[in-house]
């Protein structure tokens, strides 16, 4: 029953302006009209989150992170995440495109991980090293 009321139609793009080219330096790639606001075609614009994951694992994984920076950076990789998201639900991409985007998707699953993974850590060798804190808490 649940598939009878599943309306599946497929979401028709509007084609964007052919003009459009993505700013990234000797890129000649149509921009999406998804991309428009970022000016960069699908490509670079998984490049540059792939490099924004890069700097904020390098930073991560110092151990240096304050909670509110790690707050910060949760939120950041949720950003991205919704916004790759979107633009995978709403352009047509081919095969090698597509691959792209799933390995952006999972660099922004691992950078979550990592992040989790260190605060964890710190919160629990934060716990052992003060037993008596626990109790306060
Ligand atoms: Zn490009």
């Amino acid at each position: 029953m649940l598939e009878a009321s599943l309306q599946l139609t497929p979401t028709v793009n509007p084609p964007a302006p052919p003009d459009t080219f993505c700013s990234a330096p000797g890129c000649k790639a149509n921009v999406p009209i998804e991309l428009i606001s970022e000016g960069l075609c699908v490509m670079h614009l998984t490049f540059h989150m792939e490099q924004a994951c890069a700097r904020l694992r390098s930073e991560i994984v110092k151990g240096t992170t304050s909670p509110e920076r790690a707050a910060e950076i949760a939120g950041y990789i949720v950003g991205l995440s919704v916004e790759l998201a979107r633009i995978a639900r709403g352009v047509r991409l081919p095969d090698d495109r597509k691959k792209r985007v799933l390995n952006t998707f999972l660099t922004l699953m691992i950078v979550r991980e990592t992040l989790d993974r260190v605060m964890l850590g710190r919160a629990s060798r934060r716990r052992l090293l003060s037993p008596e804190l626990e109790g306060s808490l």
